[in-house]
């Protein structure tokens, strides 16, 4: 069996793996990167965020076409043409996965297509197929980073083997526009690629276990968000799981359980028929068949992989980022995670202490949250107050019709220190940065305030709200106490 040695090796070439392999290599370091894909990028790039931003645009572009309608710019319904946005999707994906390699290539990062699985703490096995034989030899290295994500998490009970259930992988290749389609889950997958399907003309309809859309975002934001997807779903089932899926030859039958819902909710039938079901219940950390108990790594309850805040495992040798190493499941924590576990072998004192993760979820309007959340600070019993901007007084969002948004900041009382800032309304995903800014660098509402937001912009409503926290903002009127 050949034996190969390098003094770094990445396993998982996601926006958390190849990030950690290019800071390596950056750093002078002889870096090997193993992953089974010859497209390099991982889930986010080929399967998930990328091309689901793709799609998201097209959608709208389809929905834009459709309001503008109103304000004397007709257009036609839109002709769509399956084929070629499968062909503008790969093109996409090819184009940046063909860019990572290029960026591989330029910093001499070795790549290796295989399936590798430890030996032990410092060898792996590669194989080309997943758990097989170790065919392409042994790699021996210095620091290992496992950066091998997560998966579509599969709802046990509802087992069933049929084309018309699918998951995110499955959803993104569009296989047809179904009549009506059921998503299980009114997360981020669910909500993103619902907004797909009901664009290109599905009647979507999504179900959700708890009693709100996105459980981990504020519910005043969520409201917008729900106000609108209210309008372009065909029903949104709260507090409801489903119990069973059953493939007609024709269609999917689908059960409801229905125990939680009350008089003042959308019930759904006790069974209703779909043409099409996604599943989009949560993700799963891909630690297993990795031959972990060949190392001291340990896994938690839930599958992640523990990490201290250097991202270093139990194993002295190994290093753990991204999804794999618990949540947020996002790609850029796992590329920030990257450059503290290549610090962190380089020997620096490294550590993970983001003060905000942003969260953005790409719906129509988006949402997007950073620091503290209003729900965690009551949670916490942390004391805030919270500046609320509504886009009903934004001249941008009125020119472009989109008053359907809401900005707020979350300070501290006594110092007006921003710990938080969430915004729901179109394009937050872009502004949402400033507020990371903000909270990373202990900014206080003022600093915000008085830096000059562009005029007409969305942001303006950032520094609005911040405004707001001392009291007024030129576009909303408050009477004095
Ligand atoms: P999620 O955790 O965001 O949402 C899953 C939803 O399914 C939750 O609301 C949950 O309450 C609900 N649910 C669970 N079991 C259910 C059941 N049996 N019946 C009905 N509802 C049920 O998960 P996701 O949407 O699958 O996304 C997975 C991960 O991928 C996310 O945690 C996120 O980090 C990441 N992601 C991020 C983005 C982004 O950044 N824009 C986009 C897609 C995915």
């Amino acid at each position: 069996m050949s034996t190969r040695e390098t003094e770094v090796v990445v396993i998982g070439a996601g926006p958390g793996g190849y990030a950690a392999a290019f800071a390596a290599a950056d750093r002078g370091m002889q870096v090997t990167l193993v992953d089974p894909s010859e497209k390099l990028g991982g889930v986010c790039l080929n399967r998930g965020c990328i091309p689901s931003k793709t799609l998201l645009h097209l959608a709208r572009v389809i929905t834009e076409t459709k309001e503008v309608s109103e304000w004397g710019l007709k257009f036609g319904s839109p002709k769509i043409d399956l084929n070629a946005i499968r062909k503008w999707k790969d093109t996409v994906i090819a184009k940046n996965a063909a860019g990572v390699g290029q960026l591989a290539k330029a910093r001499g990062v070795q790549i290796i297509n295989a399936w590798a699985r430890f030996k032990d703490s410092q060898t792996l096995l590669l194989s080309s197929t997943p758990g097989g034989t170790p065919d392409q030899g042994e790699l021996r290295y210095g620091h290992a980073i496992l950066a091998v994500g997560s998966r579509p998490a599969v709802i046990q009970s509802l087992n069933i083997k049929s084309p018309r259930v699918m998951d995110s992988t499955a959803a993104l290749e569009i296989p047809e526009i179904p009549k009506t389609m059921l998503v299980i889950g009114g997360g981020y997958i669910g909500l993103e690629l619902g907004t797909v399907y009901a664009a290109l003309g599905c009647q979507v309809s999504v179900v959700e276990a708890t009693d709100g859309l996105l459980p981990g975002a504020d519910r005043d934001l969520v409201r917008v968000l729900e106000k609108r997807v209210r309008e372009t779903f065909k029903d949104i089932y709260l507090k409801t799981k489903v119990v069973q899926l059953e493939d007609t030859g024709k269609s999917v039958r689908v059960t409801f359980d229905r125990t939680r819902v009350t008089d003042t909710d959308v019930e759904p039938p006790p069974e209703q028929e779909y043409d099409r079901v996604l599943i989009a219940v949560g993700r799963t950390p891909n630690s297993q068949g990795l031959g972990l108990d060949n190392t001291q790594v340990t896994v938690n309850a839930k599958g992640f992989v523990e990490i201290d805040k250097s991202c270093r495992t139990a194993d002295p040798h190994i290093y753990a980022i991204g999804d794999v190493a618990g949540e947020p499941m996002l790609a850029h924590k796992a590329a920030h995670e990257a450059r503290v576990a290549v610090e962190a072998i380089a020997g620096e004192a490294a550590v993970f202490d983001a003060r905000a993760i942003p969260a953005v979820v790409f719906t129509d309007p988006e949402l997007a949250w950073a620091g503290l959340t209003e729900t965690q600070a009551a949670q916490q019993n942390i004391p805030v107050e919270v500046a609320r901007f509504p886009w009903g007084a934004s001249g941008r969002a009125t020119a472009i019709g989109r008053n359907d948004g809401l900005t707020k900041v979350i300070v501290a009382p006594d110092t007006k220190r921003v710990l938080g800032v969430g915004i729901c309304g179109v394009h937050a995903g872009e502004m949402i940065s400033e507020g990371v800014l903000a909270i990373e660098m202990g900014a206080v509402a003022h600093d915000i305030a008085l830096s000059i937001h562009p005029h007409p912009t969305l942001s303006e409503t950032v520094g609005e709200g911040a405004e707001l926290a001392y009291g007024s903002a030129t576009h909303l009127y408050r009477p004095p106490r």
